[in-house]
């Protein structure tokens, strides 16, 4: 069983795939990296789409369909990749979707450029309610790329971090593969999914990335990652690693 937690496989509703035939085409894909399960996470709130749950829901129903249709082994799964925004407090109380829909972990985009001031008050604020925050690719983040330690100041606070399988097997140029793995080593990477895409032009990748860890890092992380993707799909807590901080004592 492998899951992957973020990805865009659902077609139409946001930057991933423009149709049905293109959506089944990075199914293939997913199916080609080992994957059993994908928790879909269209773009929700971050200004250009919206994707409340019901659309979520019933795009991933259509999808599941066609899969058996076309006898493709994977089982897709609703979710949302929510921009970080003041309203999310309010809409946790309606609209949210949960990853897989299980009321346990929620995955948060940040912006690129900054980190917005009401940022730890709102992640504080969805642990409140008995959820876990999933920062997804910081990377991404001018800030933390620059302050690894703001990433362990966020950590250290309950949140869990994701990082993309491209950006770690150096898809993306050298700084970005160092700075992914600088997190590995400091214990501040709890999930390596794909954000796939497109079947071509950003696909999984997820199989790449386990034998990166796997040789460069170890079997042990390879297994880690693996388990904890499996707990987002059930919805069921795990004890993160102890995070390193960057700062010398
Ligand atoms: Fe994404």
């Amino acid at each position: 069983m492998l899951v992957d937690i973020h990805n865009h496989i659902l077609p139409g509703l946001d930057d991933g795939p423009n149709s049905m035939e293109e959506a089944t085409l990075l199914a293939t894909n997913a199916v080609a990296n080992g994957i059993t399960h994908i928790i879909a996470t269209p773009h929700h709130c971050n200004g250009e789409y919206m994707n409340v749950s019901s659309v979520v829901k019933e795009a991933v129903d259509h999808l599941n369909k066609e899969l058996i249709d076309k006898a493709i082994p994977l089982e897709v799964l609703p979710g949302q990749e929510v921009h970080l925004n003041i309203s999310i407090l309010d809409d946790l109380n309606n609209d949210l979707l949960t990853l897989a829909d299980s009321g346990k972990y929620i995955l948060i985009e940040l912006p690129r450029n900054h980190i917005p001031i009401f940022t730890l008050e709102i992640l504080f604020n969805i642990q409140l309610r008995g959820l876990i925050p999933i920062i997804v690719h910081p990377e991404k983040n001018s800030v933390l790329r620059k302050d690894k330690q703001k990433l362990y100041e966020l950590v250290s606070r309950g949140s869990l971090v994701q990082i993309t399988a491209s950006s770690l097997i150096g898809i993306h140029g050298r700084a970005l593969k160092k700075y992914t793995k600088d997190l590995i080593k400091h214990n501040l990477v709890h999930f390596i999914s794909s954000d796939a895409h497109h079947y071509k032009k950003r696909p999984f990748l997820l199989k790449d990335a386990y034998q990166y860890v796997r040789k460069k890092i170890s079997e042990d992380y390879e297994m880690y990652y693996r388990e904890n993707a499996k707990h987002v799909l059930f919805g069921t807590e795990f004890r993160p690693m102890q995070p390193i901080s960057f700062n010398k004592i």
